[in-house]
């Protein structure tokens, strides 16, 4: 957090004194333990608890309307004590419409696409630092629920498909945020349905929630998240809020998370002394089984007190620890919105998020070269920056990928199609061109948040207009290239034999167009990564249900499902190209063998071929052969990005520890490394994994 300074908030908790006074109650001596800035955050805490009544303690613990037209959510002030409100705002791709403009970043796929934590954790500050000049002091992001199937109507919203991507990331954007304000770690758990995501009961063995969709979320509570936001949906049997399970047993018990857990808005509290008991400690946006019922279920005894004591103690802490309750996370107006310095960070994330799918030579332009491209489909000229639900945003301006191929095209001509019905004068422009530029994808009406957005989405395909438009440009211009836009998978067989290269350019931000525009032309390579996989067909993966419960998660998705089906998917997570060809060699571990709780560092030499700069992503899969338990048939443990000149060659190294191996055993209830020799891959994808090694964990 930053270094105090007076603010708005700072001169509430300067009150204190004197409102205590003002109530005619003599200062307590507590009241200067709470006061003074230099004693511990739980001596603060506990003696601003024991100066509260029960109503002030449950007034902390639920949201209320402020209708100051901020478009934050709060939760009510404490004159008396000086006790400053939660301010809270959505920010998963910049700060919610609902405030006003902010910058746009590309959405949460992008972002999961440049497999980057070091931009991760600069978006997240850059994001955090927005919502503290509005005033928030609670960012309600990261969205982070695994991407179980890509129809998914948030799938934009998260960083993708694998339990150790998600959380590097997740992590990240967790520790840059909290350079401002509270991040909050959403939505736990097991949130990755839409339509019926009010009602449906996810149901999931132990070791699928403990090794799959639940290892992210531990990853923020280690990075020192904030707070958690409950999900709606039910998770075997119990609604989220409700879930003691996982509230207690788990988050708090477990992982020994000391922040606070609000509820999801519409629905998401469900009951009073259930919710209490089982960990909530917010209901939010307002009172309706907190407030009056919480107060008399305490005074009928159905929830004890100690129990409002330990979630108002969570509640007080976070708001001492982040600053809060001094004053320091006060509204920062020295921040701009939209700087220079975001909308940069905003351009570099789409640069490093767009994925080369396919490329038979049509890529990059070149502008010495090159006379004429025709720029087809009505995307090309649309702000397409994703959902209209609680993640949307307003960003002053969005460069189109029309206006951004036109910014940069220097002396090439740019015939403007950006429509998705051609003439046949539009069809002659195009075969007159060098080449065509096709956008084409999915926009919020194709999904998205489910009551203010679409919903889930209602199929893997682009849709019959778009796959029309693609394949009459293909067959008028044999150097057709298409761009991608939308959350993640989508399936291309209908037309990529026909075109020449295709690019995933996912809802890329308000600087979208300039960063579509370099990667073209050639001033940036391109080198983010799938990190969803793109199936042949949506037969490939397993079902999604999203209309009926419950419905059951398995414990293969996403790669590990296609790996243990062997079935082949048009483009594997992890996969993308560049235009440097880069080569892999010289594997080797530190050790031959390593104890449950030791660590192997595995080096590898990366070198670029080519004679231009790029981005790779060395990728370090693990597989378990002989395990006694069903395992996937690889996992990945381990990612870098790593910049190379042309020729240059670097050994990239990174640390696999043991214990991230292990499996949960349902019998002993805790997690359990294996003695056996464990097989390292590594590559560019999770279907290209040139090198292996392999190292033992002995017994005992
Ligand atoms: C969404 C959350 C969001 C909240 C507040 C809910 O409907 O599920 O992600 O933070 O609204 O806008």
């Amino acid at each position: 957090m930053r270094t105090p300074r007076s603010g708005t908030l700072a001169s509430l908790a300067a009150a204190a004194l004197s409102g205590l006074a003002g109530c005619g109650a003599s200062t307590p001596p507590e009241a200067k333990v709470f006061l003074d800035r230099t004693a511990p955050v739980e001596a603060r805490a506990e003696a601003l608890l024991s100066a509260m009544t029960l109503e002030e303690k449950v007034d902390q613990m639920h949201g209320v309307r402020s209708g100051d037209g901020s478009g934050l959510s709060g939760t009510p002030v404490n004159v008396r004590l000086g006790i400053p409100p939660f301010r809270m705002v959505d920010g998963m791709r910049g700060l919610s419409a609902g405030t006003g403009v902010a910058t746009t970043f590309p959405v949460g796929s992008a972002r999961g696409a440049t497999f980057d934590p070091d931009l991760e954790r600069r978006v997240g500050e850059a994001i955090g630092a927005e919502a503290r000049s509005r005033g928030a002091n609670v960012l309600l992001a990261p969205t982070m629920n695994l991407l179980r199937h890509p129809r998914w109507g948030r799938a934009q919203e998260t960083y993708g498909e694998d339990t150790f991507h998600v959380g590097a990331m997740a992590a990240a954007f967790v520790e840059g945020a909290q350079e401002n304000v509270i991040a909050s770690a959403k939505h736990f758990a097991l949130y990755s349905i839409e339509d019926d995501r009010f009602t449906v009961n996810v149901q999931a063995d132990d070791r699928t929630l403990r090794e799959v969709y639940l290892p992210h979320f531990k990853r923020a509570v280690q990075a020192g998240v904030g707070s958690v936001m409950a999900a709606y949906n039910q998770v075997n049997g119990a609604y989220c809020a409700e879930n003691a399970p996982l509230l207690s047993e788990i988050l708090d018990g477990d992982w020994g998370f000391d922040g606070f857990v609000e509820s999801d808005w519409t629905f998401g509290t469900r009951s009073t002394v259930p919710s209490a008991t089982a960990g909530l400690d917010v209901e939010m946006p307002a009172a309706h089984y907190y407030g009056r019922p919480l107060v008399d279920a305490v005074s009928s005894g159905a929830v004890p007190v100690a129990t409002v004591d330990e979630a108002v103690r969570r509640i007080l802490r976070a708001k001492l620890r982040f600053g809060i309750y001094d004053g320091v996370a006060a509204l920062d107006p020295s921040v701009e919105i939209e700087s220079a310095a975001h909308t940069a960070l905003a351009r570099e994330a789409e640069e490093k998020a767009i994925v080369l799918l396919k490329n038979d030579g049509a890529l990059p332009l070149a502008r010495a070269t090159t006379r004429q491209i025709a720029v087809v489909g009505s995307l090309a000229g649309t702000a397409n920056t994703g959902d209209t639900g609680s993640s949307s945003t307003r960003s002053s301006y969005v460069v189109t990928p029309l206006q951004g191929i036109r910014a940069q095209a220097g002396g090439v001509a740019v015939v403007d199609l950006s429509r998705d019905t051609l003439s046949a004068g539009d069809l002659a422009a195009v075969a007159a061109s060098d080449a065509a530029v096709v956008v084409v994808g999915l926009t919020a009406a194709d999904e998205g948040e489910a009551l203010i957005g679409a919903g889930d989405r209602k199929s893997l395909d682009l849709s019959p207009a778009h796959q029309a438009l693609v394949a009459e440009v293909a067959a008028h211009n044999p150097r057709t290239i298409v761009v991608l836009e939308g959350s993640g998978a989508l399936v291309v067989e209908g037309f990529v034999d026909s075109v020449s290269a295709l690019l995933m350019a996912w809802y890329p931000g308000l600087e979208g167009g300039n960063a579509i525009a370099g990667v073209l032309f050639g001033d940036v390579n391109p080198s983010g990564k799938l990190p969803v996989s793109f199936p042949r067909s949506e037969s490939q993966l397993p079902p999604f249900v999203n209309d009926q419960s419950p419905v059951t998660y398995g414990f293969l998705h996403g790669y590990r499902y296609l790996d243990s089906t062997g079935a082949d998917p048009r483009f594997p997570f992890g996969f993308g190209l560049s235009y440097s060809t880069f080569s892999f060699g010289n594997l080797r571990l530190d050790r031959a063998a390593a104890a449950s709780d030791g660590a192997v560092h595995a080096t590898v030499d990366v070198t670029n071929l080519s004679g231009v700069p790029g981005d790779e992503v060395v990728q370090l899969y693990v597989s378990c052969p002989g395990s006694a338990v069903e395992r996937a048939v690889r996992e990945l443990k381990g990612f870098l990005r790593v910049s190379l000149g042309p020729g240059e060659t670097r050994s990239v190294a990174m640390d696999l520890a043991v214990k991230d191996l292990a499996y949960w055993d349902t019998a002993s209830r805790s997690f359990v490394v294996e003695p056996l020799s464990y097989t390292l891959g590594v590559g560019d994808s999770s279907r290209n994994l040139p090198l292996t090694a392999s190292f033992q964990v002995p017994p005992g």
